[in-house]
């Protein structure tokens, strides 16, 4: 990995991807580094699942509402895991689109290592707080 750039963006969401994007346009060598998946909270876990999750949730009423403006539904049912199977494949869509077109013209992406995490204090069932035992 060549780590001479002119620009090193931490963070594939919104604003880095945006950074770097406008960064290369004008001629800057840039590296991201994105320790999960490309698009960022909103993308993989915010405006755009929490939109599809919304649209799904609001044909129930449509549903109950259509006959009385002369619409026959018939029987109708939810899938659940179907939608979950869709939901995500709209953000792999659109977080690979956004690889493809964040990759031009001087811009790379880079996936490092996860970092080892630090041990938090665990919980009790009684909610109270342990701490690790120091030696
Ligand atoms: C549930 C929810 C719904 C939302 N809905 C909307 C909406 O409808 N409209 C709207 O405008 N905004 C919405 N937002 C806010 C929007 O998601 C954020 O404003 C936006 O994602 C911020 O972009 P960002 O680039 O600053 O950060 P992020 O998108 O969070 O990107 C940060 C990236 O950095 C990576 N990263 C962090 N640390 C490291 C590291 N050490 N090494 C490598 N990579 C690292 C993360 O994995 C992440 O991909 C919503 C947020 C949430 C949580």
């Amino acid at each position: 990995m060549n780590y001479d750039v002119d620009l090193f963006v931490i963070g594939a969401g919104s604003g880095g991807t945006r950074a770097s994007r406008i960064a290369s346009s004008h001629g800057a060598k840039v590296l991201v580094a994105e320790e999960f998946r490309i698009g960022g909270t909103c993308v993989i876990r915010g405006c755009v699942p929490k939109k599809l999750l919304v649209y799904a949730g609001r044909f129930a009423d449509q549903f109950r509402d259509a006959e009385a403006f002369g619409w026959s539904v018939g029987d109708v049912s939810f899938d659940w895991r179907k939608l979950v199977a869709a939901k995500e494949a709209e953000i792999t869509r659109l977080s690979a689109s956004i690889a493809a077109t964040s990759r031009a013209p001087r811009s790379r992406f880079w996936r490092p290592a996860p970092p080892s995490r630090a041990r938090t204090p665990s919980r009790s069932p009684t909610g109270a707080r342990s701490r690790p035992a120091t030696s």
